[in-house]
């Protein structure tokens, strides 16, 4: 069985443990790879080796370091979709989603570059009499990312793309879950032109990850994953000194008001909800429908195209599924749980997924797109992330009843609105406690040049990735205050003792 080790300045280099993590294929239930969980000497060999490089990298000029993006940039389109098919292999999600997901890491490694443009500072010219200032966006060093199953491709890529260019190296620890992409990016980097050392892979578990949050080589650290880890990971990350920021999970809600365009928002809902078996941190999880008529419309519209769903693998021949497996025979039997508890604590189920199998695919693990009416704050379902295809319909009798539950969720990562009012809507987008608003649009995932991030618990650090807020977390800014007087000579120097203000 292959196994898949680990990829430190420059090449692939075997890990000397002997505990391995299965890979398997969600949607045959077969175990198809092996991945190293490394000790956490190796993590510590891999810092070296970031730490060696960032000496050259550093100082490698920005326009440089951004042809080195162009061309990573060429590579992974040419790559497509051999990496498409890889991460449907190994996380289940449909083909076509996959390649949406590459496509989304694509447009960051475009961001990235244009790195000379985003680096260069500010200058202020005659700041005092013949004083100028100016700024300078250096590198920190050594970087980490740590990053979850269900985006392998584009989650490394909200975040290695834009410290690289800005001169850092990287180390990965992808998850043990579906690791094989990590290591054709990193090929393709390598092919691209990036020197040796620049950017490392690390498999493994907690011992990796824990020896890398406190490896003194290390300067900052982007996690995405679950809540519970990101405090964890946040907490002990700052309190080695590093720079973090530390993304968490969700429970993203949508309102629908009476006068919402319905079939336009059943659409809208229907893929928030189910698409990559709602195995995404900005998947709808929850509608909010205002008024019994509204939700009415909506159950019977929704329960009406879950019905025509295809669900089975990700790669077929012919026409497309809609939805694959979840990640593992453990995730599909705690989503099918949160569904009893539902049901026990008096939910109406009215789709049920549980019990769900696909022909010829039996041993994958399948849920069905699962519908729950009748929700209330009060159930687990409502109050926590389930990460799959669940969708909880709350019903409530007016707007700011919708609001508040949203406000005083736990989570504020992603949510949106459907209606046809201007007035509400902008109302909404100013008064939500939540990150990433989305009107009539329902997975408000901004693009590259924008910056990602919730609000409350779906996040930890004060700067959110890529965009601006990707390229201030990878520089350190350095203000420099300079003089240079016209002739030295002729000036009498005298030392001041109070604060400097320009004259
Ligand atoms: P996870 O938290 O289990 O794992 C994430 C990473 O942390 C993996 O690399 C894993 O190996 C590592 N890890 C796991 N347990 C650890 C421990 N005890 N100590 C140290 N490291 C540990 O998350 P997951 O199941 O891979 O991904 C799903 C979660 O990620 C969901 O909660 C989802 O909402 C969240 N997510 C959030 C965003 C976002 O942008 N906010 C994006 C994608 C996913």
């Amino acid at each position: 069985m292959e196994t898949i080790q680990n990829y430190v300045a420059g090449a692939i280099v075997n890990s000397e443990s002997e505990r391995f993590g299965a890979v398997y294929n969600p949607a045959t239930g077969e175990q198809t790879k092996q991945v190293v969980l490394s000790y956490a000497h190796e993590a510590e060999q891999a810092v070296e080796a970031a730490s060696t490089a960032f000496k050259a990298w550093s100082k490698t000029s920005p326009l440089k370091r951004a042809r080195v993006m162009f061309q990573f940039k060429a590579l992974l389109e040419a790559n497509m979709d051999r990496i498409a098919r890889t991460i449907s292999n190994e996380h289940g999600k449909v083909y076509s989603d996959a390649i949406g997901e590459v496509t989304r890491g694509l447009e960051v490694v475009e961001f990235a570059c244009g790195i000379p443009h985003l680096q260069k500072g500010e200058h202020s010219a005659n700041v005092g009499t013949g004083v100028d200032s100016h700024s300078l966006m250096q590198p920190l060093g050594v970087c980490v990312g740590i990053t979850p199953f269900n985006f392998p491709a584009m989650v490394p890529m909200w975040m290695f793309p834009v410290a690289i260019a800005t001169g850092n190296t990287f180390v990965l620890k992808p998850s043990e879950k579906d690791p094989s992409t990590a290591l054709i990016l990193a090929e393709l980097l390598k092919q691209a032109g990036l020197p040796d050392g620049v950017f490392n892979v690390v498999n493994g578990d907690k011992e990796v990850v824990d020896a890398l949050l406190t490896s003194p080589k290390v300067e900052a650290v982007s996690f995405v994953g679950s809540t519970p880890i990101a405090e964890y990971i946040y907490a002990t990350a700052s309190a080695h000194g590093k720079r973090c920021q530390a993304l968490g999970g969700a429970k993203n809600h949508c309102i629908l008001m009476p006068d919402a365009d319905m079939d336009m928002a059943t659409n809208a809902i229907m893929g928030a909800a189910y698409g990559a078996a709602g195995e995404r941190c900005m998947a709808l999880s929850v509608a909010v429908a205002v008024g019994d008529e509204t939700a009415n419309r909506l159950i019977e519209k929704l329960t009406q195209q879950i019905s025509q769903m295809k669900v089975g693998p990700g790669i077929v021949e012919g026409t497309e599924n809609d939805m694959g497996p979840v990640i593992s025979a453990l995730h599909k039997q705690t989503i099918c749980d949160y569904i009893t508890s539902g049901e026990e604590q008096g939910a109406e189920i009215v789709v049920d997924g549980r019990d769900f199998t696909v022909t010829g695919n039996e041993t994958g693990y399948f849920v069905g797109p699962t519908l729950i009416d009748n929700v209330t704050p009060e159930m687990t379902v409502y109050k926590e992330e389930i990460f799959g295809p669940v969708l909880a319909v709350v019903r409530v009798s007016d707007y700011e009843t919708a609001l508040s539950l949203i406000n005083q969720h736990e989570y504020g990562n992603g949510t949106a609105i459907f209606t046809r009012d201007g007035e509400t809507a902008r109302q909404f987008s100013e008064d939500v406690q939540a990150g990433m608003v989305g009107v009539n649009v329902p997975i408000p995932v901004p693009m590259a040049f924008h910056s990602f991030g919730g609000w409350k618990r779906s996040i930890f650090g004060p700067l959110n990735v890529h965009g601006n807020d990707g390229v201030r977390f990878y520089t350190k800014m350095k203000t420099v205050t300079s003089r240079w007087p016209a002739s030295v000579r002729l000036e009498q120097h005298t030392s001041s003792f109070s604060m400097p203000t320009m004259e």
